[in-house]
């Protein structure tokens, strides 16, 4: 373990920062419906400054600017598959590279806001390299973003062949704004069910045990996996196949696969501006995911757990209930 900062085991306390309880999560699955709350949540991820719009944002600068004529990727060459894993290793840096620096190199808002008290791992076999931000690095960039280039790479041939169906926005402007909160909540409900098959034992020690090393997550915990988990996480993709979508659809779904978990694992509730939270980052519910294995399966955005019963609230009542059905073996 790494060595820690305060004395919160000894005031028996786990969390550095919690957030408000109970954890916050979209208001699905409640009864009666709660149609105004359900649409400000959604409005607080979509029309303010967020992961989500600015991912969304990202995939149409990159598009309109960087981005190549689709009738260009209608041969596989080099120049171009080189180019798009650059670009996408810039990527991945920037984003998880650069909370790290922000958050934990410069410690530029210390524990303000941190959930977990304890300190990255430095010396211990459990990680590759015996240290778990260069372990967390190392499955990231050469098994994920590895992974992300080639889907990237095969749908934008498929796109430019006539293989992937296309949507324009002369097609249907709404439906084709709509799609990018409808992808991302597809994309949490298809992770949920992948998720749940990665906790089924021999999956879990073959592959997802290698993300679930990070009991306290950083940045670059966010796609740290194993290639066999990369493999079927990816495959929510696999919707372009059927539904009529963008280039620009398609690279905001992968920067949702690929980045969005470098923001959500940042360990931080958000970044301090002024004293305030001025931008979301850490998301909660997964942090309890990490610390407690057996619960919340699913995302704050789809909490399909609520239903199945696997969600836990964060309170200590959570906790308890929780408690009862943890697999013996797994251990906080
Ligand atoms: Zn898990
Ligand atoms: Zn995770």
């Amino acid at each position: 373990m790494g060595s820690d900062s305060s004395d919160y085991r000894s005031e028996g306390r786990i969390w550095n920062h919690q957030p408000e309880l109970p954890v916050a999560r979209a208001p699905l699955f409640t009864w009666p419906p709660r149609p105004l709350a359900l649409s400000q949540w959604y409005a607080r991820s979509w029309l303010a400054v967020s992961t989500s719009s600015c991912l969304a944002l990202l995939a149409v600068v990159l598009w309109t600017t960087l981005q190549a004529p689709i009738s260009s990727y209608q041969e596989f060459e080099f120049a171009w598959l080189l180019e798009t894993h650059i670009r996408n290793l810039c990527l991945m840096t920037a984003v998880a590279g650069g909370l790290h620096l922000y958050l934990y190199t410069f410690r530029r808002q210390a524990d303000e806001l941190k959930f977990d008290p304890r300190h990255f791992e430095t010396d211990h076999r459990r990680f590759t390299f015996n240290n778990q931000v260069f372990d967390n690095i190392f499955w990231t960039l050469a098994s994920g973003v590895t992974f992300w280039t080639v889907w990237e790479c095969v749908m934008m041939w498929g796109y430019a062949n006539g293989q992937i169906p296309m949507l324009t926005w002369n097609d249907n402007p709404v439906w084709f704004v709509l799609l990018f909160p409808l992808l991302a909540m597809f994309h949490d409900l298809h992770f949920y069910f992948v998720h749940r098959a990665l906790h089924w034992p021999p999956m879990y020690r073959m592959a997802h045990a290698v993300h679930h090393r990070n009991s306290n997550t950083g940045p670059w915990s966010g796609i740290s996996m194993h290639p066999l988990e990369h493999a079927v996480y990816f495959t929510s993709l696999l919707i372009h196949v059927v539904l009529p979508t963008h280039p620009v659809h398609l690279l905001f779904h992968l920067y949702w696969l690929a980045l969005a978990p470098a923001v959500s694992h940042s360990g931080y509730a958000g970044i301090l501006a002024g004293g305030k939270n001025r931008f979301v980052t850490g998301s909660f519910y997964h942090q309890l995911h990490h610390r407690f294995y057996d619960c919340n399966y699913a995302t704050a955005g789809v909490p399909i757990d609520v239903l199945t019963g696997s969600f836990h609230d964060g309170t200590q009542e959570g906790d308890a209930c929780i408690r009862k059905k943890r697999m013996p073996q797994r251990r906080r």
